[in-house]
């Protein structure tokens, strides 16, 4: 493993429960996906808030880190959210510390607004998961299953266990559960917790806001 994607890992590893309702978000969408701030707006609010950690993941681009100084903010963490099709349903792959110059990822990325910022359209877009987390770990980064608990499925080991077996890290165990992803709801955060647990996963957390304030 590359140095700088283990001193990333060591520092996920490190943050707990109460860092993610409190100094750590790594899970927030920009305007240049369907937020309402701007990159710097939250770079700024996240600084008043003396947050330590977070990290812009907007839906299929790196647009917040490619027209912005932010990644010279120590607490910002490059960072996308990529909407795949896995086994019948969508997913999101959350990927944390890609390089944002690796070119393999390009072809990854939404060629267009309505792909990054129209859930319908983006529907109709969706990744191959397993050509997804390969990537990410090609531009060095760490793929982690964002909301793990609104997957439709019988079994969320056996789901969870697929994509571990094509190199997924991480779940995203701390998740307010609220707003339309508290509604398309099929499992716990404890068993999302338990199964991050008996697999010896990394466990991240984030609010997903698209509003105006960080929380
Ligand atoms: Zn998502
Ligand atoms: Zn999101």
């Amino acid at each position: 493993m590359d140095k700088k994607k283990e001193d990333l890992k060591n520092i996920l590893l490190s943050l707990s429960e109460n860092d993610y309702y409190q100094n750590a978000d790594l899970h927030i969408h920009s305007n240049l996906s369907d937020g309402k701030l701007e990159p710097t707006d939250i770079v700024k609010q996240a600084v008043n808030k003396g947050k330590k950690y977070i990290a812009i993941t907007d839906h299929n681009t790196i647009e917040a880190y490619l027209s912005t100084n932010i990644l010279k903010e120590d607490i910002v963490i490059p960072a996308v959210e990529f909407d795949c099709f896995y086994k019948g349903v969508l997913i999101h792959i959350l990927g944390y510390g890609i390089d944002i110059d690796n070119k393999e990822m390009k072809s990854l990325y939404a060629k267009s607004k309505l792909g990054r910022k129209c859930n319908l359209y983006r529907i109709f877009k969706l990744r191959n998961p397993k050509e997804v987390i390969n990537k990410i770990n090609a531009a060095g980064g760490i793929a982690i299953l964002a909301h793990p608990a609104c997957y439709w499925c019988f079994n969320l080991d056996s789901f969870i266990k697929g994509l571990i077996d094509i190199n997924l890290e991480g779940l995203e165990v701390y998740y307010p559960y609220k707003g339309l992803r508290g509604i398309i709801k099929f499992h716990t955060k404890q068993k999302v917790f338990e199964i991050a647990q008996k697999y010896n996963l990394i466990k991240t957390g984030g609010s997903d806001t698209h509003g105006k304030c960080l929380l």
